[in-house]
């Protein structure tokens, strides 16, 4: 392992991230599924974020294969990094424990599913998706590789404005009127500062 105080620190986030991940899919796991959109498209977007968010991170860490893209960022860089997936591992942890029993790692929803609009889901819609955009940065900081750093993000950015409409639509489907109601009331990763104007952007049928 290149043994460096901040390839630490990231390996010990990753661990606390992907112990998180574990927890909730054990929890999760038995549920019957009421709808299913994982399709051809959401299994390459999966494909695409898994080598990214995983497997570049560790080649990184325990082989020398990609010192080729190493660089070096201001000292203060990686200390942002750490705040931002301080941040990010918080509100992954707090949209799971939200969501509970409605969770799904794709684009599912389970028998008896229920609308959370609690906790980290009050203002806005996809707090899990923020605590996403809030890792890849810490990760391009905190790993000063382009590859290991830079892959994971720019391969979320492409899954979350590809699924995110779709999530949507899904959510529309299922739950109406309710869901309208929601999006009228919250943002998607900010809450939204006017709530009388409406959801016309983001709005579904
Ligand atoms: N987009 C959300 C959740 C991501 S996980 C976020 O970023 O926080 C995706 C799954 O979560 C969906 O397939 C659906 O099953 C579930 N889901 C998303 N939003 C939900 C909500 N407000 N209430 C209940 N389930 C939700």
């Amino acid at each position: 392992m290149r043994i460096e105080p901040w390839n630490i620190v990231f390996l010990i986030a990753f661990i606390v991230y992907l112990w998180i991940r574990h927890v909730f899919i054990r929890r999760t796991k038995s549920n019957e599924k009421a709808v299913s959109r994982l399709d051809a498209r959401e299994r390459m977007l999966m494909l695409l974020v898994m080598p990214g968010g995983l497997l570049l991170p560790v080649i990184y860490l325990f082989t020398p294969w990609l010192a080729f893209a190493d660089y070096r960022l201001p000292a203060f860089a990686p200390w942002c990094g750490t705040i931002l997936l301080v941040a990010a591992l918080w509100l992954f942890w707090r949209s799971h424990a939200d969501l509970g029993q409605n969770w799904f790692v794709t684009l599912e929803l389970r028998k008896g599913h229920q609308l959370v609009k609690h906790g980290v889901y009050r203002s806005i819609r996809h707090p899990m998706y923020a605590s996403i955009w809030l890792w890849g940065l810490g990760q391009g900081l905190v790993l000063q590789n382009w590859l290991a750093g830079w892959f994971a993000f720019v391969a979320f950015a492409i899954m979350y404005f590809l699924r995110t409409p779709r999530e949507e639509q899904m959510m529309c489907e299922f739950f109406g009127q309710e869901y309208r109601d929601y999006m009228r009331e919250t943002g998607r990763l900010f809450p939204r500062i006017n709530v009388k104007d409406g959801t016309r952007h983001h709005d579904c049928r």
